[in-house]
Order: structure tokens, then sequence, then C-alpha cells
């Protein structure tokens, strides 16, 4: 079925999805901050819109958003899409008070979906995404053909938006603890002489057999940090919003605060067991987790 889509961000996540609709059929209008990002889209058949609320006259309107402010903006901001008649399907990543706040306000108008993702921007543009959803049966089965045409597959959470935006945060929680636990297991077995190559090998034939400790365990024995598939911001961003919602649900998490520090930093690489540096430690060092791709 060709729906008639609004999509709005197009970011390094957003303008391939935004791609994908365009090859799947569907009629897409685009609405970004930055109107460039729009132009090989439009060279590809989609039509551009002056302002949000023009994005989001169609069956659903699509955003693809840096964090809460941005997606506020696009929202309750100048022409923003509050009140459109367009049902509101939001990717960003966000925090669970954001989308309750939105759930309450869209529910008079064209309603709203939490659909957060899993992949990074070459599961973006291969439609390989993973979409975890949730808000009202009938609203999410009406957008199934925009959610196939994005991704691999898509998870139902619920009838309770913000529960999609909690898992995501969860998940983004994890991958992070993960790529933390590799880099600190790697630096110390290469210290003691053994390659992290060889670790990883190990590991992933054995009980670490995970997309998780495959995809990132590469890019950190490679040293491939550039350029960021997701920038240190967002993941600093993710974190803090963890955090937020682990206050209101009163949740300790200790191994949050490790990982939170780390993006905090920057990106700046430090030296586990500190000491004299010898060429081989200085390889060593744990890879500047703050610029990798996490999410
Ligand atoms: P990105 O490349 O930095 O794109 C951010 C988008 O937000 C751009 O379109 C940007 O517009 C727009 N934006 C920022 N501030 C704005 C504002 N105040 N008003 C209007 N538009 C604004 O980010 P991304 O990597 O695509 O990530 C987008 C979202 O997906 C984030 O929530 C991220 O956490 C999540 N996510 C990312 C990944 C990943 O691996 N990258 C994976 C899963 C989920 P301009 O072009 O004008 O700057």
């Amino acid at each position: 079925m060709i729906m008639r889509i609004g999509f709005i961000g197009l970011g390094q996540m957003g303008h391939a999805m935004a791609t994908n609709l365009v090859e799947a059929g569907h009629e897409v209008t685009v609405w970004n901050r930055s109107p460039d990002k729009a132009d090989a889209l439009v060279e590809r058949g989609a039509t551009r819109a002056a302002t949000p609320a023009e994005a989001a006259q169609g069956d659903v309107v699509m955003t693809m958003l840096a964090d809460d402010a941005a997606l506020e903006a696009v929202v309750y901001g100048d022409a923003g899409i509050f009140g459109a008649p367009a049902v509101h399907v939001s990717h960003s990543t966000i925090s669970v008070a954001l989308a309750e706040r939105l759930t309450a306000d869209q529910d008079g108008a064209g309603g709203y979906v939490a659909a957060p993702v899993f992949g990074r921007p070459p599961a973006a543009a291969a439609a390989m995404l993973f979409v975890v959803a949730a808000g009202r049966a009938d609203l999410i089965a009406r957008c199934e053909p925009a959610l196939d045409a994005i991704s691999q597959r898509v998870f139902r959470v619920g009838e309770t938006p913000s529960a999609a935006n909690l898992v995501k945060l969860s998940g983004n929680f994890m991958i992070m603890a993960a790529v933390e636990a590799m880099a600190e297991a790697m630096t110390l077995a290469e210290k003691g002489g053994v390659e992290p190559a060889l670790l990883l090998e190990v590991l992933t034939g054995t009980l670490f057999n995970a997309p998780v400790y495959k995809t990132y365990g590469e890019m950190l024995v490679e040293h491939r940090f550039t350029p960021a598939g997701f920038a240190a911001p967002l993941g600093l961003k993710d974190m803090n919003l963890v955090d937020t919602v682990a206050g209101r649900l009163r949740t300790p998490m200790p191994l949050l605060g490790v990982v939170r520090r780390d993006r905090a930093g920057g990106g700046r690489c430090r030296l586990v067991g500190g000491g004299r540096r010898r060429p081989a430690q200085r390889r060593a060092l744990t890879p500047p987790l703050a610029r990798l791709s996490v999410a």
C-alpha cells in the first residue's frame, strides 16, 4: 500500500530511512532544518516541505531528530507538527518524559507511536533496522507499510509509547557497557602479550557470539573510530537519559556511572593500569569509546 509520508530530520539516520521510503514507492515529503540535506531526496522524487507542519498533512509523519530539544522544536516550534492530522511516528532516541508528553498532546490529533530503532547508519541504508514500536495497535497497524520499508523487523512492546523508549535506552546502555567491557579486556590481554584480534576470535567463537561483540569488537581491534556513525554527544545524551529514568524509577545502576564518565570524557584515551608506557603499551590504550558508533 502506498502511503503519504512526511519525513523530518535528514541526518545520518534519517536521510537513509527517507531514501528507503522513496525507493519503496511511497509519496514522501521531507523537511530538514538545514534545507540542503533534502536536495538528493528531492532529486529522487521526494517533495520538499517549507515547514514541519507542511510535512505532516499526509497519513504519517516520521521524525528522526538528534534529541529532545530538536524534537520539541519541530513539534511545538513555529509551524511545528503539533495537532497535525498525520500519525506521528517518532524514531529519535528521546526521554521517556517527552514520549509521555507527546502521547498526551497528540491524542486528539493524528495519534502518537514511539518507534525508536536499533542499527547504525549502514543498517539504515540497507533497510535493516530493528524498530521497537509502542502505541495504539490500530495506529501501529496503519503505519506498517512505512515501518516495513525501513526495517528488517518490527517489535511491538505494548500500547504505552514510552515503553519503546525505555527499551531503546536500556539497549543502548547495554551496548555501551559491552563496549567498555571489551575495551578493558582487550587492553588487559594486549598488555599480557595476546593480540586483541585473537582474543576477539576466541570470545566471539565461544560465549560471546553476538552482533554487539562482533561489530564493535572489530571496530576496537582495528581502531576504526572515524568517521563516527554516532556522534559522541548523542551517546552522552543517551546515558544521561538512562540516568534520569533510573532516578525516576529508583533503580541503582552503578555500571551506568562508568560508561557515562567515558562519554563525558569526550573520547580521551586512557591507559589502564598506569605506569611508564613502552610502544607496545601505547597501543594498549583503551580506545576512545566516546567516538565509537554504538547505537
Ligand atoms: P545526526 O546525523 O546528528 O542528525 C540529527 C538531525 O537532527 C539532523 O537532521 C539535524 O538537522 C536535526 N536537528 C538537530 N537539532 C535540531 C533542531 N534544534 N531543530 C530541528 N532539527 C534539528 O543524528 P543521527 O545519527 O541521524 O541520529 C538521529 C537520532 O537517532 C538520535 O536521536 C540518535 O540518538 C538516534 N540513533 C542514532 C543511531 C546512529 O548510529 N547514528 C542509531 C540509532 C538511533 P541539521 O541537519 O539541520 O543539523
